[in-house]
């Protein structure tokens, strides 16, 4: 008697969302969390519905940066109510967590609660989902864009050669897993001194834009290195919440990515 083979389920769709974006980043701390957040916040005030899922398993720090710390999302035992902040509905692992506990998963486990923050969650109807992924190549990259019907990846690197190695290493990722990379946003591209006005690169500067020209992918945006931007994200308010600046750098962004 021949063996069938098992079917395997491809990529699917989320229920109700209409686009699924992944944001990623080679290295961490270089400001992917920071980055999905206000850019969530961003389209929404662009009048997009827009879902956060947090999917840094390993850090998720979204709760702390849309102000949600200590919240717990409701579940009627079959399906999970988000929670919404600033006009985005959001879910993290983080929000059933306590602050400070670790997540000591193996790859199983982490697939399993990944699939649950995306099929489980009451999302509704949304035009696009960000999800805020762990930084680097591992599990999750791979089962998202496995498991959902990713549109497309973002890739944030800030301009040094370290952090462009790895984001190279990212976009090479999304490239085997033919999701495709709709552009590098640099972060922390340049700093504007409070006191006296004068623009610093600490971290170098233009390098991701012309990594963008060397590996043929539109180069999205920058975001400034700013106190303020630190200081909000802390305080569970975004940046891209307010009319500054920072903010209007998220705006634009937002911009680029509407079609
Ligand atoms: P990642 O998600 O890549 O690990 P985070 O978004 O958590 O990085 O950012 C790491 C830290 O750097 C956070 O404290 C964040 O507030 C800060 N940060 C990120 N981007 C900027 C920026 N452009 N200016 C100032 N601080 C930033």
């Amino acid at each position: 008697i021949g063996r069938h083979p098992t079917p395997q389920a491809g990529p699917a769709p989320v229920s109700g969302v209409a686009r699924i974006l992944a944001i990623g980043s080679g290295k961490g701390g270089v400001g992917k969390s920071t980055l999905t957040s206000n850019l969530a916040v961003a389209l929404a005030r662009k009048g997009r519905r827009v879902g956060l899922l947090d999917a840094d398993i390993y850090g998720p720090s979204q709760p702390r940066m849309l102000g949600l710390t200590g919240q717990r999302p409701t579940s009627d035992g079959q399906m999970i109510e988000p929670l919404h902040a600033h006009g985005v509905t959001v879910m993290s692992l983080g929000l059933m967590m306590k602050e400070g506990e670790a997540v000591v998963w193996r790859g199983p486990m982490l697939m399993g609660a990944l699939q649950q923050m995306l099929n489980q969650v009451k999302w509704g109807e949304l035009d696009v989902l960000l999800v805020d992924l762990p930084p680097g190549t591992g599990d999750v990259q791979l089962s998202l864009c496995q498991k959902a019907q990713v549109s497309g990846a973002i890739i944030v690197s800030t301009p040094q050669d370290v952090a462009l190695i790895d984001a190279r290493r990212a976009i090479d990722m999304f490239d085997k897993l033919k999701t495709p990379v709709l552009g590098l946003v640099e972060n922390m591209s340049t700093y504007i001194c409070p006191n006296c006005g004068h623009e610093a690169h600490l971290f170098g500067h233009g390098g991701v834009a012309a990594e963008a020209a060397a590996l043929g992918l539109p180069f999205l945006g920058e975001i400034p290195l700013n106190l303020d931007l630190r200081l909000s994200g802390d305080a569970g308010t975004p940046i891209a919440a307010g009319d500054g600046p920072v903010a209007q750098s998220f705006a634009r962004l937002a911009e680029r990515l509407i079609d």
